[in-house]
């Protein structure tokens, strides 16, 4: 198994490699982040074996079980899907970076558990570029107040922008979604405030990684092509 894992590790590297020059920018600019959501702790820890570092959950309880289980790996842990604020405590224990802050009160939760802990809380805004009602995330519209908010906020950093691409599944609703996601950046990078760095970008799955690349993304989330054949 973890030679395919191997395998598919480095075609995807590949893959994310080329999409980053035909963009003109430079290599490295792109990290990974393996997506463990279909696989179970063994697999999960295989997946780091093979080379990926970086490793992402989508459901809180999942996190804190596989970090738990795991904390012999010097891996970094990204929380990716909706959290609920009941669950903040143990996540921001368990977690790197939280990718998926999605309202004013979440963040208000965030600030309180890294206050507790002692900690500033790495965090990314998650912004609803397709408009869809199921998606969670910021508005564009929202955004300004949201950072002006978290300027008052002592333990909280937001390292970056996050997003989905809707639903449609068609490539080219993806690529102009993940350009309003840059665009949004680029506006609201002057003058945010300092507690906000707006360097990363965290899109692209799957299905649509490579145009993501080439809108800029920084970090790429991916699953289910990691565990193709294994
Ligand atoms: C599942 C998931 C991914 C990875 O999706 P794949 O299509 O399997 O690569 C990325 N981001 C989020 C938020 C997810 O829930």
């Amino acid at each position: 198994m973890i030679e395919k894992l191997k395998s598919n590790l480095e075609s995807v590297r590949e893959r994310i490699d080329e999409a980053t020059k035909r963009s003109g920018r430079s290599p490295g600019a792109v990290k990974l982040i393996g997506v463990t959501k279909y696989v179970n702790v063994d697999t999960t820890r295989k997946l780091f074996e093979a080379g990926c570092d970086h490793l992402g959950e989508s459901r809180a309880q999942v996190l804190w079980e596989k970090a738990e289980a795991l904390t012999d790996l010097p891996a970094q842990w990204h929380m990716i899907g909706h959290l609920q604020r009941n669950k903040v405590k143990r996540t921001v224990a368990c977690s790197d970076l939280i990718h998926s802050v999605d309202s004013q009160r979440l963040l208000t939760a965030i600030n309180e558990s890294g206050r507790e802990s002692d900690q500033v809380v790495n965090v990314l805004l998650e912004v609803n570029v397709s408009r869809e009602a199921a998606k969670h995330g910021f508005t564009g519209e929202d955004l300004p107040a949201a950072l002006e908010f978290v300027s008052t906020l002592q333990h909280v950093s937001v390292n970056g922008l996050m997003c989905m691409a809707g639903l449609t599944g068609d490539i080219d609703d993806a690529q102009r979604e993940f350009a309003l996601l840059r665009d949004l950046r680029e506006r609201l990078k002057t003058d945010s405030p300092n507690n906000v760095d707006l360097t990363e970008l965290s899109m692209g799955m799957s299905g649509d990684f490579e145009v993501a690349v080439e809108q800029g993304a920084t970090m790429v989330r991916i699953g289910s092509i990691l565990f193709e054949g294994i």
